[in-house]
């Protein structure tokens, strides 16, 4: 082909050495190339075929490297990065009950969750995050970090039934609900908003069916905590006669556009009817281990098709916000659990760390690979180190060896927002600055 058929796109990445496209399929290139145009995926595939039918403005080698869709978190509460380390090795109820909502309610603001969610945003993308789905209050705050930041993200206003930091009377909760919508309409593209209900043991019925029509008549992603711990299914139990996914079902709650985060007690009753209603689970392996709730029933629900994505859940009972340590704790626990080490294969979960992780938060037309005409959240991690050398098989490497530390480079919407290991969004010493003097006025209360 002469050079005046060539197509101009803005980005040629060459020289790929795997290129991960993350598609259905799960292909693997070696010699990679992807074309990036606008902010979109154009082409990607071989070296050799993208250097027939693409000139670019800025052409960047790659060797060394392994190419792949940015990961996607589909289970935080950012701000809580501010909390980390508070009131560890605790029960559930205590950790929540005692410490957490204390603390929240001493320290959440506005200032606080701009703040929190900018730390978490940098954490994130610097770890290979290029979406997060998140769940807090002050979420227009959580829109400013994440605008800043130049990161992809679901951001979930919390609605409860009891006074929560963002709101004191939650009788007003409709009222907090259309003003957080009304902002929503000034943010870019990337940032999306959501409702999430607490939990069905914090929101009460009407509460449930008020939040979910509202998502339903504005195609907004609904959000809940379900079946977290075996208190919970005892207490939904009681109170409603029902276990909790029946629970939501009874109230109409459940379609593709409703994310459970947990699941940790499910029945297969339960698993069935999630899988029916084509409702989504969020995985949060590390966050269900430390506070001891147990482990989901991942294998089972793959298995009738339930999308599940992977989430670590808040910084408080994590605690961290890495997606890599969460794929190779996925692909293993669910082994010894099983006892089959063929359970939960490292293809399986890095489909649930990105293309299924799109699925369940109502973005697969967008993000979660590298196909033509979804967004160029892009990351590349360098592979010629000690622990990633030699290399047989890549996804392998990805899901039981690579760390979130060898991502060297970061796209989001095709834009560069981490160079050689470098966050060029935001001024990360000064963020460390302002989050060491807001953890002095939380040390000064007892947290
Ligand atoms: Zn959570």
């Amino acid at each position: 082909m002469r050079t005046k058929d060539l197509t101009t796109v803005d980005l040629l990445l060459t020289e790929i050495d795997w290129l991960l496209i993350c598609d259905p399929g799960m292909t693997v290139v070696k010699q990679g190339a992807v074309a990036v145009d606008g902010g979109t995926v154009v082409a990607a595939g071989s070296q050799r075929d993208l250097e027939a039918r693409y000139r670019a403005r800025e052409t960047l080698p790659m060797s060394g490297h392994l190419v792949m869709p940015g990961l996607i978190n589909t289970h935080v509460h950012a701000a809580m990065t501010l909390f980390r380390g508070i009131g560890d090795d605790l029960p559930l109820k205590t950790w929540l009950q005692e410490v957490i909502f204390p603390a929240e309610a001493r320290h959440a603001d506005d200032a606080f969750v701009e703040l929190g969610t900018v730390l978490a945003c940098a954490e994130m993308i610097l770890g290979g995050t290029t979406t997060f789905c998140d769940g807090y209050f002050f979420e227009e705050a959580a829109a400013r970090a994440a605008a800043r930041a130049g990161i992809r993200a679901v951001l979930g206003q919390g609605v409860l039934d009891f006074p929560s930091p963002d709101l004191k009377d939650p009788s007003r909760a409709r009222q907090r609900v259309e003003a957080f919508l009304d902002a929503a309409r000034s943010w870019p593209p990337r940032l999306r908003p959501s409702l999430f209900c607490h939990a069905p043991y914090t929101c009460g019925p009407e509460t449930l069916q008020w939040v979910k029509d509202l998502c339903r008549r504005q195609g907004l992603l609904f959000q809940i905590h379900v079946s977290e711990t075996q208190w919970e299914v005892e207490e939904i139990e009681t109170r409603y006669g029902r276990r909790p996914v029946f629970h939501l079902d009874h109230l109409g709650l459940l379609d593709p556009m409703t994310l459970c985060a947990h699941g940790v007690w499910l029945d297969p009753d339960e698993i069935a009817l999630l899988a029916e209603r084509g409702a989504c689970l969020s995985h949060n392996v590390e966050s269900n281990l430390k506070l001891a709730s147990g482990v989901a029933p991942v294998p089972a629900l793959i298995q009738v098709g339930v999308p599940v994505g992977l989430g670590t859940d808040g910084c408080a009972s994590n605690n961290d916000l890495d997606l890599f340590s969460e794929m190779a704790l996925t692909a293993k626990l669910h082994k010894a659990t099983a006892n089959d080490p063929t359970v939960c294969p490292a293809r399986q979960v890095l489909r649930m760390a990105t293309l299924d992780g799109a699925r369940a938060l109502g973005l697969s037309h967008a993000v979660g690979s590298l196909e033509p005409g979804k967004r160029a959240d892009l990351i590349a991690l360098r592979i010629d180190r000690p622990h990633l050398t030699p290399l047989y098989d890549p996804v392998s490497h990805i899901v039981y060896a690579a760390r979130s530390s060898d991502v060297n480079h970061v796209w989001v919407d095709g834009r560069r927002v981490v160079q050689d290991g470098r966050l060029l969004t935001l001024d990360v010493p000064q963020l460390l600055c302002e989050a060491e003097s807001v953890a002095v006025t939380v040390r000064s209360c007892g947290r």
